[in-house]
């Protein structure tokens, strides 16, 4: 029996698939219900062969379709299966799958008739065309990237790599580097290391993040990736290899290398200079310190002071300068002038330094702080101190010292001027009572001219440096009768009050020490009282304290205003006063009093009432001495 394909039940119509039946002698091919559904028959029709091709089967697969049809002629496969594209037909077909086999032969085995099913697979098709182009898109993208993408498979082998990874692979294109593992395609221990590190995440199933790796291009050169590489699965969850991501970061890397080495080259640069150097904020919050800085502020390193405020390092005295200037300088866009402050070590020493400072500015040349350069000037400041301390005291020496000419001159010529006279009548007189008055006379005014030369040449060894102590040991009470005795006379012409008290007892009152200098001392004080008191009482002695005996003598005289108090044992130095002017007197007696207790090893005051008194204290080392 001659079966057709239209003979076939409507069994197989519930396929989709269509069949035909090619009879290759007449060129004659028939359709099943559903093939001809396909090809836009309403009934199951039989079509020349040539014609069908050429109305339905695309330009472009009219070969192809050609070739596979022969391959059965020819016997040279058993089954044909071959996706074709057709000519764009009404209905939207666009691609077929056809599969054929051979059923008979004739008696020369050459094939009569074939049969063979028709697919629609425009819908996968077009799938497949989508999902192509959707490829494309993605590679075009991947290629394109200026980042290296690639993928491996869990045996570590390349199964995709971009453009820029060929190009750092140093391959012409992917099929050079597809199937390799990095071993294969960096040379040594980078290889390696990549290699190992892919493997790491493929068998620990743990992504690696921006981990910084280098390599050596072709050429040998040092290039830096900042890489990612991240685990991908296989439908069934189990690790399929891992997607890289690689940057290109050679550039910024040697660009962080040379803001590194230019950080060192200044901190070096900084950190040697003598000068301290400082950075802030606007808000005066210090960014930097220098090493000299720290060492200056007498600060370890280690207990940074980075956020601490700059003006905690000014003096007290400074501060509104500091904090002016600091302002002022904000404001500028060079350094103003220097200026010296002063400030405060972290051990409280206070010092002088010249201080420079100056803006900072960022990329747009907005304010961003201050930097601060300062030196120590302590000793210059001391210099400069000391020198205007100099040209003062040598004005007022200057002073002092025309006063003194005019005054000595003064004081001089008036007991040369009675000595000189009195000699003279000395001469012209009879009567001895006459002749004891002159000489009294003349005896006094030498007593005077010599007190004052006297005063002259002491005052002038102070000022040479060249007194010297002469210590004995010998007893206070003794030499402070003495004077009393000496000055009681004078006490009562003056119809003063005169009055010694004692401290110790005559056997505990031993001292050693110069006693010259002593009866020096008391007499020029007790001197003075006499010359300014004109009624009451001169009161002198001593009181022990501690290692020391404190010696006074207080009088009721005119009494000195405190303004002059400090001034009274300079040299020459004289308050103004009638009195002053009518006793004379050259102003030396205070310095050398001064001068001869510090010698000993005292110190001298006073304390004073204009009109009712002055008190004039000294100190004098001492040390008991046991009596035998
Ligand atoms: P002077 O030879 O002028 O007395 P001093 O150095 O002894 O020199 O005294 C300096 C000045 O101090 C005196 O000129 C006098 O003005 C004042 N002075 C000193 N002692 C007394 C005193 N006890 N009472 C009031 N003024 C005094």
């Amino acid at each position: 029996m001659n079966l057709s394909i239209m003979d076939i039940p409507l069994l197989f119509d519930d396929l989709s698939d269509g069949l035909w039946d090619l009879d290759i002698k007449n060129h004659l091919i028939s359709l099943s219900h559903n093939a001809s559904k396909l090809f836009g028959h309403k009934q199951p029709v039989t079509l020349n062969r040539k014609e069908m091709v050429n109305t339905c089967i695309h330009k472009d697969h009219k070969n192809k379709l050609h070739n596979e049809i022969n391959s059965l002629f020819e016997n040279r496969i058993d089954v044909m299966d071959a996706e074709i594209k057709l000519k764009s037909l009404k209905n939207g077909l666009k691609w077929i799958r056809l599969k054929a086999k051979t059923i008979s032969w004739d008696s020369n085995g050459n094939p009569t008739r074939i049969w063979g099913t028709v697919t629609d697979i425009s819908k996968r098709k077009k799938a497949e065309e989508e999902i192509e182009k959707e490829r494309k898109i993605l590679r075009t993208i991947i290629d394109n990237l200026p980042v290296t993408v690639y993928a491996i498979d869990k045996n570590g082998r390349k199964i995709l790599s971009n453009r820029a990874d060929c190009e750092i692979i140093g391959a012409k294109d992917e099929s050079e580097v597809i199937g390799k593992t990095d071993i294969e395609l960096f040379p040594g221990k980078v290889g390696e290391r990549g290699h190992n590190d892919n493997m790491y995440v493929i068998v620990n199933n743990k992504p690696v993040v921006n981990h910084e790796e280098y390599f050596l291009d072709k050429n040998g050169n040092e290039k830096w990736l900042l890489t990612s590489k991240i685990p991908f699965f296989k439908g069934d969850n189990r690790i399929a290899g891992l997607v890289g991501i690689g940057m290109d970061i050679t550039e910024q890397k040697s660009l962080q290398q040379k803001v590194v080495e230019s950080e060192t080259f200044y901190r070096t640069l900084v950190n040697i200079n003598p000068e301290g150097v400082v950075v802030t904020d606007l808000e005066g919050k210090m960014t930097f310190i220098s090493e000299k800085a720290y060492k200056k502020f007498k600060i370890s390193e280690t207990e940074s002071q980075i956020g601490k405020s700059v003006f905690d390092w000014v003096a007290p005295e400074s501060s509104e300068l500091a904090k002016a200037y600091f302002v002022e300088a904000l404001g500028f866009k060079k350094p103003p002038k220097p200026r010296e402050l002063k400030f405060i070590n972290s051990e409280d020493v206070k010092f002088w330094a010249e201080i420079t400072v100056s803006p900072l500015f960022d990329y747009t040349g907005k304010t961003t702080g201050l930097m601060v350069i300062g030196h120590d000037i302590t000793d210059r400041k001391k210099a400069e101190q000391e020198l205007i301390a100099a040209k003062n005291k040598a004005e007022e020496n200057d002073k002092l010292k025309t006063a003194l000419l005019q005054n000595i001159s003064h004081e001089i010529r008036t007991p040369m001027n009675a000595i000189v006279g009195f000699t003279s009548m000395l001469t012209e007189c009879e009567e001895k009572q006459e002749m004891d008055s002159y000489i009294s006379i003349i005896q006094n005014n030498t007593q005077q001219l010599l007190s004052i030369i006297s005063d002259l040449v002491d005052i002038s060894t102070i000022e040479a440096g060249t007194i010297r102590k002469n210590e004995t040991t010998f007893n206070v009470n003794t030499i402070l009768r003495g004077l009393y005795n000496q000055y009681s006379i004078k006490a009562s012409e003056k119809r003063l009050v005169l009055d010694l008290k004692v401290g110790l007892s005559d056997q505990k009152s031993s001292i050693i020490t110069d006693q010259t200098r002593l009866i020096q001392i008391i007499s020029n004080l007790i001197n003075n009282s006499f010359k300014f008191t004109r009624e009451g009482s001169i009161y002198f002695g001593y009181v022990p304290k501690g290692s020391f005996l404190e010696f006074y003598v207080s009088d009721t005289g005119i009494g000195i205003a405190e303004e002059h108090h400090s001034a009274i044992f300079k040299s020459f130095y004289q308050v103004e006063t009638s009195l002053s002017r009518k006793y004379g007197g050259t102003g030396l007696g205070l310095s050398i009093c001064k001068a001869y207790v510090e010698l000993l090893g005292g110190h001298i005051w006073l304390t004073s009432k204009v009109g009712e008194g002055t008190t004039f204290y000294f100190t004098l080392p001492f040390n008991r001495i046991s009596p035998h």
